[in-house]
């Protein structure tokens, strides 16, 4: 490992600079070797300046795959393991770590990669660089070495499917799944919740998610609807011949998702609520909940528990190589930022990485 690190800088929304950023003199923690780095939808409103209270100049970039460079006593792998490194830090103290939320504010914004600024020492808290600092209390995973490096970037969307699908609404075997949006984090909740024991799961998505749905398909899925086309609720109950247990919204922006969730599950069933509306208020009929009897869940982020899970997936589903399916070099971030925003076309577009 050299003594300074290439790092793409979000200088301001939409203006990336590439700068070198020094990686000596650090109290405990270690520093990681980035390998390649995947681009997630909150990656692309960090990039365009949709996320809230973020500050600039920040590295973008949380879903990292890296080998060990250098451990502290923290760190619970030998140098040169290859490892996932949970987005979220958990600092263990403040009262949102003790009540076991995903949203430690001991950093500003929140406490993640790809969204600390720069200015907190050592610079290096995004993915979209060559190293990475690892914080004392950052949580890593030993990953496969069997696997390109940008395929194993995907533990991070399959540990967030699994949380989302399968730990937050206590799936059981036997039951059925409608998952709202076809992005990664959907097409992962599809394997997350096939691998434990749905009877039947439904994917939608628009007309410009073609490739996403097809690829749904061929993962498992027993539907994969078109909204804007097909009348889902029609749709699902000529496909299942009943209502689903579990709803999951993982689309991107849309607050009519949330009516659709709440509409579609069944009676005493559970929606999980894992994608924000850009802070947009809107006109909201509260007693479908109280009629319905439905458990409601907000998830933010994945769990160790979803990432353990996803760690092994990665080392027995060979399908997850289809997953990752556009490639930029460090010098291409702008390009890889567009790409995953849609704006160089959606055709076969499934999910972005950067490699190293
Ligand atoms: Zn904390």
């Amino acid at each position: 490992m050299g003594t300074e690190a290439r790092a793409m800088m979000l200088v301001e929304p939409k203006h990336f600079s590439m700068t070198s950023i020094p990686t000596s003199d650090i109290d405990g923690g270690g520093w990681l070797a980035v390998e390649a780095t995947s681009i997630s939808g909150a990656d692309v409103q960090v990039w365009s300046g949709e996320a809230r209270d973020v500050v600039y100049p920040l590295i973008p970039g949380h879903e990292v795959v890296g080998r060990i460079a250098s451990a502290g006593p923290s760190i619970p792998y030998p140098v040169g393991t290859r490892v996932v490194v949970e987005p979220r830090i958990h600092c263990g103290e403040c009262h949102r770590c003790l009540n076991n939320l995903a949203t430690c504010n001991r950093r500003r914004p929140i406490n993640s990669y790809g969204f600390i600024p720069s200015i907190e020492p050592p610079g290096l808290w995004g993915g979209l660089a060559e190293t990475l600092y690892l914080d004392p209390s950052a949580r890593v995973h030993e990953v496969t070495d069997d696997v390109p490096a940008e395929v194993a970037t995907f533990v991070h969307p399959l540990a967030a499917g699994h949380t989302w699908a399968v730990e937050l609404p206590l799936l059981q075997q036997g039951e059925d799944v409608m998952i709202l949006g076809p992005g990664p984090r959907g097409l992962a909740a599809l394997i997350a919740a096939k691998a434990a024991g749905a009877r039947w799961v439904g994917m939608s998505g628009l007309g410009h998610d073609r490739d996403r749905l097809d690829l749904a398909l061929r993962l498992g899925a027993d539907i994969a609807i078109d909204v804007e086309t097909t009348d889902l609720a029609g749709a699902i109950a000529e496909a299942s011949g009943r209502r689903p247990d579990v709803v999951l919204d993982v689309t991107s922006n849309d607050p009519e998702a949330v009516f659709t969730a709440l509409d579609l599950v069944r009676s005493g069933g559970r929606v999980v609520l894992a994608s924000t509306k850009g802070n947009r208020a809107f006109h909201f009929l509260s007693d479908v909940i109280v009629a319905k009897q439905l458990t409601i869940r907000g998830a933010m982020g994945a769990t160790t528990v979803g990432y353990q899970w996803a760690a092994r997936q990665l080392e027995t589903d060979p399908r997850i190589d289809d997953l990752v399916s556009h490639q930029f070099p460090l010098s291409e971030a702008p390009r890889a930022l567009q790409a995953a925003a849609g704006l160089l076309g959606r055709e076969e577009l499934i999910s972005v990485a950067v490699t190293f």
